[in-house]
């Protein structure tokens, strides 16, 4: 099963994709973590994509394609992974599907996590006391929110067309939203 997590910064992606790597065996691919990666051990595009990222702005479709077909690709990961942050445009949406097709794979559930921007803030300034992202402060969390509210519509359309996309009230307490997306993903499993 591949499944899509899906929110604006701060909904609680990493957190439900942790619960769900450990309930059902899964892998984790964050696409966020893989550029801060890139940045931390000062690669090429560590330092080409770094302004970009501290800015609240997207990378290049072209970036993130490419970091994800390594994963997808992999056998080891073959229809067991969670996508973290990927995709956020429409164009990153189509992307996917066929890369999946490529390597006989599909998109299961897409799981959206609905929080609001006041939320956001309130989370995200929390998280900077602890994680120390460099993009994690009050007017880039604003930024990154009205990036998402900009590209993710017709993200959302895309997948409710084709009848995947499931509404989880990001707003919820932790242990609520772990229970919320168990149920749904047990269903789907049969
Ligand atoms: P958040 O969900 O809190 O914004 P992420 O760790 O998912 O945090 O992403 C951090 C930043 O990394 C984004 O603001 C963006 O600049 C970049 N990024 C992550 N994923 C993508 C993607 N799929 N396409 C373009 N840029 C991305």
């Amino acid at each position: 099963m591949n499944i899509i997590i899906f929110g604006p910064p701060g909904a609680g992606k990493g957190t439900q994709s942790k619960f769900i790597v450990n309930k059902f065996n899964l892998y984790q691919l964050s696409t966020g973590d893989l550029l801060r990666k890139e940045i931390k051990n000062k690669t090429k595009l560590g330092s080409e994509i770094s302004s970009i990222i501290n800015s609240g702005e997207l990378v290049s479709d072209e970036i993130v394609s490419n970091l994800i077909e390594k994963f997808v690709s992999n056998d080891t990961y073959k229809n067991k992974i969670i996508f973290d942050g990927y995709p956020r445009t429409l164009n990153q949406a189509k992307n996917l599907d066929n890369l999946l097709d490529k390597y006989k794979q599909k998109v299961d559930i897409v799981l959206k996590l609905s929080v609001s921007l006041q939320t956001v803030k309130k989370r995200i300034l929390e998280r900077q006391t602890q994680e120390k992202r460099a993009d994690d402060n009050e007017e880039i969390a604003i930024k990154r929110f009205k990036t998402y509210e900009k590209s993710s519509e017709p993200v959302i359309d895309y997948y409710k067309q084709s009848n995947l996309l499931k509404v989880v009230n990001g707003e919820a307490a932790i242990s609520e939203i772990n229970s919320e997306i168990s149920g749904i993903i047990d269903a789907i499993k049969g």
